[in-house]
């Protein structure tokens, strides 16, 4: 299984060509750590990377 990183919106995708966040189909396999949002709503971190969807989001892409 590979993930990759949206280029776009930086949310971790697996075996997918489209992003499940913002439907982007432009993806990297650069990527460097990351972030579990489980309730966007509530989390500071996701606001201010503009995270709408649960799910894990690098926090670096190339
Ligand atoms: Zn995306």
């Amino acid at each position: 299984m590979t993930e990759l990183a949206c280029k776009k919106c930086k949310y971790i995708n697996a075996d997918t060509s489209i992003c499940k966040n913002c439907g982007s189909s432009e993806f990297t396999k650069e990527w460097f750590g990351y972030v579990i949002i489980l309730d966007p709503e509530k989390s500071e971190i996701a606001k201010k990377l503009g995270i709408k969807v649960p799910g894990k989001f690098a926090l670096r892409v190339d």
